[in-house]
């Protein structure tokens, strides 16, 4: 479909708590918008207060999707069952495709400050689901940035109309993931594949999308199809994230950290880690 993208929802979450008590904001995942296929998931941490994330999240399985963690301000740990290890920092990324099965803790590692972030839960197609696990991370300096005639454009995952890439790549859903930052009053268009599901989400400032529809910090758009993305700026500036991927309309069945296509197969996922086995091959 060729045109502007038009914001179809916005969402402004709601308060959750997920890990050791880690206070959070849950947008899509919850009663609000239950997904916005292939996105599953889209949680905001955000709090200068420790005892609201000091607690973490503890080893934790997840089966069926990928988990990207960006990371706004602040560092978190990430340690892993297949033998990852890494700290993200501000700026940085970490893309895991958990598959068949990764057990991992995500840990603030800083005892004050800001910390502040997304998670987004991207799903892989039925095929995918348990195959091998992968992890990608990706500090700031390795995210290059596309300067732009008042905008300023971190390119972290699939690539922009000029052909700036981001690190991430080769991932099935075809995603995009942009850093927009624009100056007050300017505008930003950028191609966006058509049929592409595509989100919106405003870390500071306002923007504009389609010269309709305003949406503020803290809030998330829902775009409609098109083939563009055009956003403006408030007197304030604005920064914001925007991710686009195919979306795979296929059957979805959620069970806590697993995400598969029928309720089957979530027992199944239930039953393989507490025998201990959610790492294992199929078969195996
Ligand atoms: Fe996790």
């Amino acid at each position: 479909m060729n045109g502007e993208r038009q914001v179809e929802a916005v969402i402004a979450g709601q308060p959750a708590m997920d890990g050791a008590g880690v206070k959070l904001t849950r947008i899509i995942g919850s009663p609000e918008l239950n997904r916005a296929d292939p996105f599953l998931l889209f949680d905001v941490f955000e709090s200068d207060q420790p005892g609201d994330y000091i607690g973490g999240f503890p080893p934790h399985p997840h089966r069926g999707f990928e988990t990207v963690t960006y990371m706004l301000a602040g560092r978190m740990e990430h340690q892993d069952s297949v033998g990852n290890r890494g700290v993200i920092e501000t700026g940085g990324v970490q893309w895991m495709t958990a598959a068949r099965g990764i057990i991992h803790s995500e840990m603030p590692k800083q005892q004050d400050g800001l910390l502040r972030g997304v998670q987004l839960w991207v799903n892989l197609p039925a095929r995918l689901k348990l195959s091998a696990p992968g992890y990608r991370e990706f500090a700031a300096d390795a995210i290059p940035a596309e300067q732009l005639d008042g905008a300023r454009v971190r390119v972290v995952a699939g690539q922009t109309a000029t052909g700036v890439a981001g690190p991430v790549q080769g991932v099935v859903t075809d995603p995009l993931f942009l850093d927009v930052r624009l100056d007050p009053d300017r505008r930003f268009v950028e191609a966006l594949p058509a049929g592409h599901r595509a989100i919106l989400y405003v870390v500071e400032g306002d923007v504009t999308v389609a010269g309709q529809s305003r949406v503020v910090a803290r809030q998330l758009a829902v775009l409609g199809d098109g083939d563009r993305l055009a956003a403006s700026a408030g007197p304030e500036g604005a920064r914001f994230l925007l991710f686009a991927a195919l979306p795979l309309n296929e059957p979805v069945a959620r069970g806590g950290p697993f995400v598969m296509s029928t309720r089957e197969e979530i027992h199944q996922a239930f039953a393989d880690y507490q025998a201990g086995r959610l790492l294992d091959a199929p078969g195996s």
